[in-house]
Formats: structure tokens, sequence, C-alpha cells
């Protein structure tokens, strides 16, 4: 009997650089933006869909991209602005799943196969996903969703941008068939051009073709492989990474903060949320990292070490209100519009012993039984009195 179908999902955010761009700077938004390196042997990194319009596409020179679109908005990379809005895309992903691969900043398959318990299907959890990240980033994602990583990635590609695709099992020749033999996986150049000298061109005819003319193309083992993709078949799993880049929580509010002492209630409540999926997943962090968005763009981020790696929520927020409070200080008039935390230099439980118990047991005790109310009861069942104050600021 074959095994039961997996579902996997893969996600792609949209011209994520240029995306970011647009979204931190709205003159730039409707407008060809293209994030690249500006010196003479700069090279795109990315093109918004209004850049691409005029030719212009990713790791294509700066110098050629200037030719075909002169009056593009040329922007230099922010890297640490596309790691902070990846780190909230993947906390959206840790929501759904723990069986994350990350491939880059913006993209990443999710075996979801075991939340199909929690959830009504798998386009439930596509929706959630890209839902998600819309609402917490502001930004757009395809979401590609198959029983393999071949056809989930087809999927979110062919339905880019804003994409939403679901390919079924009785689908899936309608999909590959008509595709160039050059668009699979594993068909380099060369193997490209080797099945077009035998007549081949695109996947419904390499799966139809004679096994004699593939091997003569391709040689024994390569046509193997390619033929079972191009049968749709893939085996291969997603493989989680190890440890995770960072863990965050953040929050927007409809109105603008300016009490510190409400700041400080929803900064322990984002305490709590790190805190839980980070002692859910044994991690231990040294970094914490704290945002502030100024309305109705600026953001400050500022961070701080631990003194020992922790996941517990007092230790947290300790070093979170600090930054906050440091923060609040140097602004004459400060107000928030959004707020968050994130956690990050995880540790692999390295810390001598004694240290592993260096946090009071009685805290330890509280966050243990919070996390396990909160699981059983869903998020935010028990919270501690100090985030209470944030109830009817939401
Ligand atoms: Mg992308």
């Amino acid at each position: 009997m074959p095994a039961p179908d997996r579902a996997i999902i893969h996600v792609d955010m949209d011209a994520f650089y240029a995306s970011v761009e647009q979204l931190d700077d709205p003159s730039l938004r409707g407008r060809p933006v293209i994030v690249a390196g500006l010196g003479r042997r700069g090279v795109v990194s990315t093109a918004s869909y209004e850049a691409r319009r005029f030719g212009v596409r990713s790791a294509m020179p700066t110098a050629e991209a200037r030719r075909l679109c002169p009056d593009g908005v040329y922007v230099f990379p922010r890297h640490d602005r596309y790691q902070e809005v990846s780190s909230v895309v993947f906390d959206v992903f840790g929501e759904v799943t723990p069986q994350i691969e990350g491939l880059s900043l913006d993209e990443a398959f999710l075996d979801v196969t075991a939340s199909l318990k929690l959830f009504a299907s798998v386009e439930a959890i596509g929706r959630r996903v890209k839902d998600g990240i819309r609402e917490r980033t502001g930004l757009n994602a395809s979401v590609g969703m198959a029983h393999n990583k071949l056809l989930a990635k087809l999927a979110s590609e062919s339905s880019k941008p804003d994409g939403f695709l679901r390919i079924h099992r009785h689908e899936v020749r309608g999909y590959l068939d008509p595709l160039p033999v050059g668009k699979m996986w594993t068909i380099g150049r060369v193997a490209e051009e080797s099945l077009h000298r035998v007549g081949i061109r695109t996947i419904g005819e390499l799966v139809r073709a004679d096994a004699w003319r593939l091997h003569k193309a391709l040689g024994e083992r390569h046509a193997r492989q390619i033929l079972a993709l191009a049968q749709g078949t893939d085996e291969r799993p997603v493989v989680a990474e190890a440890a995770e880049q960072s863990i965050g929580a953040e929050w927007t509010f409809e109105t603008d903060l300016s009490e510190l002492p409400i700041a400080e209630a929803w900064m322990l409540r984002q305490c709590e949320r790190v805190g839980a999926r980070a002692r859910a997943r044994g991690l231990e962090a040294r970094t914490i990292s704290v945002k502030l968005r100024e309305p109705p763009f600026l953001t400050h981020s500022r961070q701080a070490q631990m003194s020992v790696a922790g996941n517990g929520t007092p230790e947290i927020y300790e070093v979170a209100r600090r930054l906050l409070r440091t923060w609040w200080e140097q602004h004459p008039r400060p107000k928030l519009r959004l707020l968050g935390v994130s956690l990050s230099g995880f540790g692999k439980h390295d810390v001598p012993q004694q240290d592993m118990f260096a946090a009071p047991v009685e805290k330890r005790r509280v966050d243990g039984l919070q996390d396990k109310i909160n699981e059983k009861f869903g998020a935010g069942a028990l919270m501690r009195a100090g985030v209470l104050k944030t109830r009817g600021s939401e």
C-alpha cells in the first residue's frame, strides 16, 4: 500500500527586498524599484514587479538594468531590515508546523502533514500562512500546496504574484506537460540542449519519450532521475533546520501608544509569546532585540545580550524592558505604532550545569504552568497580571 499523501507547502515572498522598500517608503509604491549593488560591478538583487515590466531581472548587472529602466529607483540593499522581516515571516511558519526548511530569507518548504489534525485542510493552513504574513508584515507571499516539494514549488511559482494554488494529484499532468523541459529542476542548460536535439521540448514530450531516446540524450542515471520528476514523483523530505535563526513576536497598534506602562505591558505580552515558543523548542537565547516603530514608518531596533542564555519570560522581559525604557527616555514625545521582541543567538544548551538552573525555580514553574495552560486552552488563556493592561488598548 502506498504511503499516505504528504501535505507540503512552498512559500515565497513576492519581490521580497523591493517590496520591503516599498512598504517602508510609501513614495516608492507603484514605481519601478530595483534593489541592487550600486557600484560599477553591482548586480540586481530584486526588482519590483513594476521594474520587471522593463525587463529588469535578478542577477542582472545594475548597469544593464539602468539602460533598460533609466527612471527606476535604485536602492542599496538593507540586509538587517530584510532579516528582521524574514524572522516575522518564519514565525508565521512556526505557528503551523515545526517542519520548516528555509531556502532563503523569503522562501521555505513546510511539511504540514501532521498539522492536518488541527486544521480543516492544507488550503486552510496555506491561507493562514498567507494571511498571517500579510497581517504582520504588510507583504504578499505566494503559497503553493501539493503532495511533494516539486509540485508545491511549481504551484507557488505558477500562481505568482500574490499566488495561492493547490495542485491535486489528478491535475499534475495538466500543470507539468506544457512546461518547457528547461523549467524542470535538475535540468541544466546542457541537458536542456541535449533534449532539444532529440526533439524533446516539453515535459509532456519527455514523459512520453522512448527510454532509449532519453538515455541517449542524458545518460541512463540522469534520465531515470529526470523522468521521475517529470512524472511528478518527488520523495525528498522537508529537512527542518537544526537551529532557528530567531524567534520573534510583534504587535501593530490601531491607535499609537504614548504611555510607558501600557507599552511595557505590551512588551511583556510579546516576551511571553517568544519565551513560550523558545521553551517549546528547547532553545535558549543569548540575544534579545526589541523593535520599536514610531508612526508612521520609522523603525528602531535595539539589542542586548543576556548574561546567561535563557528562555524564561522574566529574564527576557527584564532585558526587553530596559531597552524599551532607554529608548523611551531618549525621545521627547515617544509614540509607538508597533512594538516587538525577538530572540536569537541560540545555544545548544552549552551552559554549565549549575547555570542551567540559575533562574529561580519559582519563575520556571510559572512559565511551565503557563505554557501548559496556553497549549491546552489556546495562547493567551493565562497571562501575567501585567499583561492585562493591554486589554482595551488592542
Ligand atoms: Mg521570493
